[in-house]
């Protein structure tokens, strides 16, 4: 009986994985990639600890150079459990890893980077959390000694913001996570254009926990986050997830009104009760240009989050997929759209 239970909420004991890679330009490490998780997955499969049919799925998130024909190449080769989506532009990493991950087959769905910084070895240890009943299953690097003093200090400082202002986010957690199937058809249901999957699984709830591990260097190629990447992901963080910065605003607001009321006593005690009123041009530009820049501040501020109710009020479609290799067939599908349709009936059983 408690087996059956066991059988119902959980998946099998040897799940259907599905490694989910998103690639931006990574024709220089992806080869390398594909080598290192088929060999993790052929070894996982035949420990029994996975199925037989665990795939790997690589998203070119519109990439321009070599990366898709390398995807098709991997897909081709005798025994492969490589397969490939390919979205029809840049949409950006976390649209790119959505895509993936609403696309994955499989119980249980991997999330890495192509590049190789997070250590694949963190696997199977996420696997066997997730045989002791983790739905979710976050990665966390340890150190990141491999990172540049500027990054460890911009992200670091990041997660910590993020911490104060009441975002729900682990520490120096990228996107290397675990989700079982129901946990990734729970994400299915988060409809949002603005996009900060860190922020939006723990808020899934679900058993979770965590496995550490030593973040190393790129193996080849470069970041695909400058630094304008980085801010922006940054602001998506803050500002989907938190009111903070509107509630900084009103409270500015209520300092600033306090203290101009409090100066326009004072100028009329001196006006009043002394006669060194003296008609002064500080206390009539400070305060203009003090009020002033509050304004447009706050106003900037206030036209953001509008901004986001008006993208998110279009509910524009979030990608599309342009091409299509399915990893056990090893069959492009012209008609991805239909394909999707297939993969969401045959998860929700219709
Ligand atoms: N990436 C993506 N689309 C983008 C930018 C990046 O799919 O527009 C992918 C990239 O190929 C990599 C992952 O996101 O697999 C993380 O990017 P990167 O390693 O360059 O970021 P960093 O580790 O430098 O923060
Ligand atoms: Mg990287």
């Amino acid at each position: 009986m408690a087996k059956v239970l066991i059988q119902d909420s959980m998946s099998p004991a040897q799940p259907l994985l599905c490694v989910v890679v998103p690639c931006y330009n990574e024709d220089a490490v992806l080869r390398e990639t594909a080598q290192r998780l088929g060999a993790l997955l052929d070894e996982l499969a035949a420990m029994n600890r996975i199925a037989e049919k665990s795939q790997i799925l690589f998203v070119d998130d519109g990439s321009t150079d070599d990366t898709w024909q390398i995807i098709r190449e991997l897909a081709a080769m005798p025994g492969s459990r490589a397969g490939g989506l390919r979205l029809s532009r840049n949409q950006g990493h976390q649209t790119a890893l959505l895509a993936g991950l609403l696309s994955a087959e499989g119980d249980v769905v991997v999330s890495v980077d192509a590049d190789l910084q997070d250590d694949l070895n963190a696997i199977p240890q996420m696997l066997s959390n997730h045989a002791l009943g983790s739905d979710i299953v976050y990665g966390v690097r340890s150190q990141r000694e491999s990172d540049t003093a500027l990054k460890r200090i911009t992200a670091e400082g990041f997660y910590r913001l993020l911490d104060k202002i009441g975002v729900e986010i682990l520490f120096n957690h990228a996107d290397y996570r675990l989700m079982s199937r129901r946990a990734v058809e729970a994400l299915r249901e988060f409809d949002e254009s603005n996009l900060f999957l860190r922020g939006i699984v723990p808020q899934l709830g679900f058993p979770s926990s965590v496995v550490r591990y030593a973040r190393s260097e790129r193996f080849a190629g470069e970041s695909k986050y400058p630094v304008s990447k980085m801010l922006a992901l940054a602001w998506q963080g803050i500002t989907s997830f938190s009111a903070a910065p509107l509630r900084l605003i009103t409270a500015l607001g209520m300092a600033v009104s306090i203290i101009s009321l409090a100066l326009g006593g004072w100028a009329l005690w001196i006006r009043l009760l002394t006669d060194e009123a003296v008609p002064g041009w500080a206390s009539v530009v400070v305060p203009l240009f003090l009020l002033s820049g509050v304004q447009l501040l706050s106003l900037g501020v206030i036209g953001e989050y509008l901004a986001k109710v008006y993208v998110e009020s279009k509910r524009r479609p979030r990608f599309f997929v342009q091409d299509r290799i399915h990893p056990v067939t090893e069959c492009i599908v012209t008609n991805p759209r239909a394909f999707d349709k297939e993969v969401r009936q045959s998860v929700s059983g219709d």
